[in-house]
């Protein structure tokens, strides 16, 4: 199974809430009704998510907690091992080609993959199959986060606007009310490459 993949046995139950805050651009911000410290990052709300992979692997969805440390740590979304090779490059496989920021940079919300399954990961998906894309680059930085975006609403109530938003970091005011599923990593020197 991919390191990735997220598992039935790792959902948690959460309530969000619309709190007040003074480093809120507007003053209130999304939360959850028991929050701690580590449920934040990047100036969002992150999704909770356990680590156990106890439970049926869900196939065609990615562990929060596993994407980011995979994105903050450049390992493998498969094998969860270093994705840097001996020359100091990143190794990506990507289904398709990244986006490109608002500073003209390219970015994904794909986690490296190692150079060595590259190939197991064209097997597993289909997608990745035919057309999947090589790439190496000699960086890559936190940039934003694909997250569900909520609205305040009447008695500190959170509704759901927008689900699976790309939201740049420094989107602040967008930031106070996301729930951050996938962090976004922007590459530096990226380079379209073979296996
Ligand atoms: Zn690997």
């Amino acid at each position: 199974m991919p390191y990735v993949t997220a598992y039935e046995g790792e959902a948690l139950a959460y309530q969000l809430v619309v709190e007040p805050s003074a480093e809120a651009t507007e003053g209130i911000r999304l939360s959850y009704v028991d929050a701690v410290e580590t449920d934040r990052l990047y100036g969002a709300l992150w999704y909770r998510q356990g680590i156990t992979k106890t439970g049926r692997p869900l196939w065609k969805l990615i562990n929060t907690p596993r994407q980011r440390r995979c994105m903050m740590r450049l390992l493998c979304q498969v094998c969860g091992r270093s994705t840097v090779d001996d020359d100091g490059r990143i190794w990506w496989l990507m289904p398709e080609p990244p986006g490109t920021t608002g500073g003209g940079m390219p970015f994904t919300h794909v986690p490296p993959c190692c150079r060595a399954c590259i190939p197991v990961a064209r097997a597993m998906c289909p997608r990745l199959r035919h057309k999947a894309l090589v790439y190496t680059a000699r960086d890559a930085e936190p940039f934003g986060v694909v997250a569900d975006l909520y609205r305040p609403a009447a008695g500190l109530k959170a509704v759901l606007l927008q689900h699976a938003v790309e939201v740049p970091l420094d989107a602040f005011r967008r930031l106070d009310f996301a729930l951050a599923t996938q962090l976004l990593v922007s590459l530096d020197d990226l380079q379209r490459t073979e296996a």
